[in-house]
């Protein structure tokens, strides 16, 4: 399939490409041109002068754990394990158990995409996910070697930190844990403790980091390693998050995760502004709307090693794109202050997934098969079942949960 975008602005590494023409083939980005191309195309959308970002990556989430509201009675919690234990014994929890890790994994999958996301790093053992990879719209990144935590009292995840940072090694793998999750003594050495397991070095990615002293930024720059930040899940539970501005002035490769909703943000939009906020307050500063940004695009692809394909508007690449109106001339600031209404069209692997009800002529040319929604008092077209999807639930359940992170109206 070929189809092309004209009279939008592309945010491209090389900086916004304005009057672009991005022109699509066999789901890669084929040319990223200034003006508009002459030749005949059977397919091509005038965006009318709107932003164009490659579709955002979120870093840190847990798609089994797509169920509201928040759990923490106890908060705040001096580690993550006292926490889990009051989400495992909670009322919400055994709601949750009703539904299918199918439907978990749909709900947590449309949360994504309807805020631009089109690839998710969902953090668990693999085979929990695998039934689902080729189903759900947005891209499961499952190329990775995991822990859960480092520290005795760590889910059973994987072989241990030492095989598993062999195995990424090995394969060229992205090795994913959480880690300093608290503020307990384990926690506090846990970066030490990764070191002596021969598992802190370039192919280390490490989730949310609450307890890095100077010494652990230190070590994990060194190492070339790269960092997770999901401040709205850390406020929540622990309140407090990692030195964030510390982390970021040695150099490590920092992404955002919005983590589980049990925790965390609604969505990648949210976290953004979460993040933000966060920064102005605790530094009495402005973090970087570029760099924000980064954090949902270069920096993640980087980390999770999938950047030759993913992560920017490059020719050769695969054709994720996200779509937003905005306001803002700027295109950072736009991203920035987005939410689901911004939300215009989002493309994985060059096919539509997810855009206004007025792009359905062009979700109907791809053959792309979905239902009509109404999300933020706007219609829209959403590829599957979602409908179908709410209406299982509120079957499995007996009666209608309202899950604000998929405000289907
Ligand atoms: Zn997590």
């Amino acid at each position: 399939m070929e189809w092309e975008i004209i009279n939008a602005n592309a945010v491209t590494p090389s900086g916004v490409v304005q009057d672009a023409s991005i022109r699509i083939k066999g789901g890669r980005i084929q040319s990223i041109r200034k003006g508009k191309s002459t030749d005949s195309i059977p397919i091509r959308i005038n965006l009318g002068g709107l932003f164009v970002y490659p579709g955002l990556i979120n870093a840190h989430d847990h798609l089994l754990g797509s169920y509201l509201p928040k759990v923490g009675t106890n908060r705040p919690y001096t580690n993550w394990l006292p926490w889990d234990n009051d989400l495992k014994s909670s009322v919400i929890f055994a709601e949750r158990q009703q539904l299918e890790p199918e439907q978990l994994y749909f709900l947590g999958s449309y949360k994504n995409l309807i805020s631009g996301v089109t690839s998710v790093l969902d953090h668990v053992p693999h085979f929990v996910q695998e039934p689902f990879l080729d189903r759900v719209p947005v891209r499961i990144l499952n190329r990775y070697s995991l822990s859960h935590s480092i520290c005795s009292y760590s889910l059973g995840w994987g072989e241990g930190p030492t095989q598993e940072y062999e195995k990424a090694k090995r394969e060229n793998l992205p090795y994913v844990t959480h880690i300093a999750e608290g503020f307990d003594e384990e926690s506090e050495n846990a970066v030490r403790t990764l070191q002596s397991l021969g598992a802190l070095g370039e192919h280390t990615v490490l989730v949310h980091g609450l307890a890095f002293d100077e010494e652990d930024i230190r070590s994990v720059a060194k190492a070339k390693a790269h960092f997770v930040w999901c401040p709205e899940s850390n406020l929540f539970t622990f309140g407090k998050t990692a030195e964030i501005r510390a982390i970021l002035e040695s150099g490590i490769n920092v992404s955002l995760g919005t983590d589980s909703p049990f925790s965390g943000s609604l969505n990648l939009l949210q976290e953004i502004k979460n993040a933000r906020s966060f920064f102005r307050d605790e530094y009495g500063e402005d973090l970087d709307p570029k760099t924000i940004f980064q954090m949902v695009t270069s920096h993640p692809a980087k980390a999770l090693r999938v950047s030759e394909n993913l992560g920017s508007l490059e020719e050769g690449k695969i054709a994720d794109l996200t779509v937003l109106s905005s306001d803002k001339t700027d295109a950072y600031e736009a991203l920035c202050s987005a939410d689901l209404g911004s939300v215009r069209l989002v493309v994985k692997e060059g096919v539509p997934q997810y855009g206004d009800l007025a792009l359905k002529e062009f979700f109907d040319e791809t053959g792309v098969i979905g239902r009509e929604i109404r999300i933020s008092e706007t219609d829209k077209y959403l590829a599957g079942d979602p409908l179908g999807l709410v209406e299982s639930v509120t079957r499995a359940l007996g009666y209608k949960k309202d899950l604000a992170f998929f405000p289907v109206g």
